[in-house]
């Protein structure tokens, strides 16, 4: 059964070799990727056909690799799309594993449970239709892997709630990170249209970085990747420990909360 519902233009896989990496480089490691299952392929072709973007191949690896480690009981996804990568995880993850997805968009949310409805593990995941930024709020308890693949501007903004839902050991993955090499240009030198997502993604990447609470690597695959891990701070010698330690790293936690300048992302939109 297809799940093909017109959402946008088509997007060619080719264009989406990031400027990050050597494209042979890319190639090769494609060359020796191996095939998902059929209804994954056929998922990721319509998405493709559609124009709804999907985890590259690079990224799906990635998960695949974090998901073994992990073994989490709770997934929480912000950016469903079609449902590609959610069920992704739902293939790659143990049988007692559920995830939650959330999605603004009201097509893509209708083209991802069409999905879920068709693929043997789409009962483990739970589609939520609507903003991430009113839904994390309504979130009860902690998960063991959070994947962040929504609007990059809003990474900031979601960070307080993904954190508050993330369990000490837990992993968080945001997605598109490095904005094709934009990120590292000065503010001049970015689109004007792309100013506002530029400020708030070297934001994001600051205060992941320097944040106590987190230890993270930024990984040049794909779109870039921000990978991190929260700290048991219950450990000897880490922030918050019980002998008192703490550690002020600039008060980066302290951007969190300290965003300005809401109101660009309504003149900005929900880019993904
Ligand atoms: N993770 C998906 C996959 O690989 O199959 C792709 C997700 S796509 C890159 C990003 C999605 O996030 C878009 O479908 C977009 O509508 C959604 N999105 C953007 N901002 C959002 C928000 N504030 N709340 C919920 N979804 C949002």
């Amino acid at each position: 059964m297809s799940c093909h519902i017109t959402v946008g233009q088509a997007v060619n896989r080719k264009e989406e070799y990031s400027v990050l990496q050597d494209e042979r480089i890319v190639t090769f490691i494609r060359s020796m990727d191996t095939k998902n299952s059929e209804v994954l392929e056929r998922i990721e072709r319509e998405s493709v056909e559609m124009g709804v973007p999907i985890i590259r191949p690079e990224m799906q690896s990635f998960l695949r690799v974090f998901l073994e480690l992990v073994r989490p009981a709770r997934i929480l996804e912000v950016g469903t799309g079609s449902g590609f990568s959610a069920l992704l995880m739902a293939e790659y993850s143990g049988a007692g594993c559920r995830i939650v997805t959330i999605e603004a968009d009201r097509r893509r949310a209708a083209a991802a449970a069409c999905n879920l409805a068709v693929h043997p593990d789409g009962e483990k995941v739970r589609l939520l239709e609507g903003d991430a930024g009113s839904i994390l709020p309504t979130l009860d308890g902690t998960f063991d892997f959070i994947f962040m693949d929504a609007a990059k501007a809003q990474y900031i903004h979601f960070l307080p709630e993904v954190l508050r839902l993330l369990r000490a050991g837990g992993v968080l993955i945001s997605d598109n990170v490095l904005q094709e090499g934009d990120i590292l240009e000065s503010h001049y030198a970015v689109e004007r249209r792309n100013r506002t997502i530029y400020k708030r993604m070297r934001e994001y990447l600051l205060t992941i970085k320097t944040m106590p609470e987190l230890v993270t690597s930024i990984v040049p695959i794909g779109d870039g990747a921000a990978v991190n891990v929260r700290r048991d701070t219950g450990m000897k010698g880490l922030s918050g420990s019980a002998d008192g330690e703490t550690e002020d790293r600039g008060g980066a936690a302290d951007a969190v909360v300290n965003v300005a300048d809401r109101s660009a992302d309504e003149a900005e939109g929900k880019s993904e």
